[in-house]
């Protein structure tokens, strides 16, 4: 029978040498980013990484920090715009089971920093656990959405973070309460390490009651959001006391358009990659769109977007 040999633990899938192939964790070289962000578009990884528990990723991550090797997490990828060069360094993606952990301590959440939002909002509202609802259509990772501070209308996640734990550059783990953590409008001050998990602190409510309340989010949510598409990214972050659609339609930016970059029709925050749309499209255009704003109306609207 034909086996193909699988490549041992220390050596890259590709037979390359790596600064990691000591360390006894698969790390790939050249990986394509693009299948990775929303977007749908960017160049490779010189390195990734997709660690099977937070042993082996804390190897890599102190490798990181001796060798001086720039790290990036990457959780859903909604958020991140990788250039068509790629990123140079290392990128680990928290896709195993033991970062996606769910686990319900009423009135409390612990969750994995790499578990999908969507799966933990899911778990709080069959539990009868209210304050994270209306977070059902913030695509993504619980780590995206920490480190972003994400939330709508009806609130952010960072109102209900009492404590996270974060790997820091040396591999080892801190375990930081409320007292240190600062969450603003879509920010957070979680952007010195590895994010890891988190414990939300919620309400107990009737299920039924949580149930009606999130359905309504997630309609209102898909009427104004892009459906149909996932090559999509939201532009920037809501001023204060506005929305930064409102300012891009006021300042008749909404049908700019740069190479196959689009804004969508629907929603003028979106930008929307086509087949043919590389990143500097998507940079360009969301350029152009706050010079637009700026000249026009005088404000200056901050980028949601991470160019990486
Ligand atoms: C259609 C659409 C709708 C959206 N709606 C909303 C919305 O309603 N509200 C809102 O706030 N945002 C919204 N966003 C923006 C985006 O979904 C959020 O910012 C989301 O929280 C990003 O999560 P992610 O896992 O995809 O993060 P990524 O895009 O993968 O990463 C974002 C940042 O977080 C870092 N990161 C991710 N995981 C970790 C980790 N474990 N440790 C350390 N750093 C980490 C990354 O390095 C990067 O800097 C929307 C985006 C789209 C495309």
């Amino acid at each position: 029978m034909n086996q193909r040999t699988r490549p041992a633990a220390s050596e890259s899938p590709g037979g390359t040498t790596t600064p990691f192939d000591d360390l006894g964790v698969a790390v790939s070289t050249h990986e394509p980013l693009d299948h990775h962000s929303w977007l749908g578009i960017g160049g490779p990884a010189a390195y990734f990484c997709e660690p099977v528990d937070v042993q082996a990723l804390g190897r890599v991550v102190a490798r990181c920090h001796e060798r001086s090797i720039p790290l990036r997490v990457i959780g859903g990828g909604s958020n991140v715009l990788v250039p068509a060069a790629g990123f140079p360094g290392l990128v680990v993606r928290l896709s195993a089971p033991s970062f996606c952990g769910i686990d319900v301590q009423r009135p409390s959440i612990q969750a994995g920093a790499g578990a999908k939002l969507v799966h933990v909002v899911s778990a709080a509202v069959q539990a009868g656990l209210s304050g994270i609802e209306m977070l059902v259509d913030v695509p993504g990772t619980v780590g995206g959405a920490l480190v972003g501070n994400a939330g709508g209308h009806g609130g952010d996640i960072g109102e209900r973070v009492a404590e996270v734990t974060v790997m820091l550059a040396d591999g080892t783990l801190e375990v930081r309460d409320r007292s240190r953590l600062a969450f603003e409008s879509r920010w957070s001050n979680l952007d010195d390490g590895v994010l890891i998990g988190c414990r939300l602190d919620l309400d107990d409510e009737s299920p039924a009651v949580l149930t009606k309340r999130m359905q309504k989010q997630w309609i209102v949510g898909r009427s104004t959001q892009p459906t149909g598409t996932r090559t999509v990214a939201m532009m920037f972050k809501d001023p204060l006391g506005g929305t930064a659609e409102s300012l891009v339609v006021q300042a008749g930016a909404r049908d700019l358009r740069v190479g196959d970059a689009s804004i969508y029709p629907v929603h003028a925050n979106y930008v929307v990659a086509g087949p043919h749309c590389s990143s500097d499209d998507v940079r360009t255009l969301v350029e152009t769109v706050r010079s637009r704003v700026r000249e026009k109306l005088g404000v200056e609207l901050t980028p949601q977007i991470e160019v990486w």
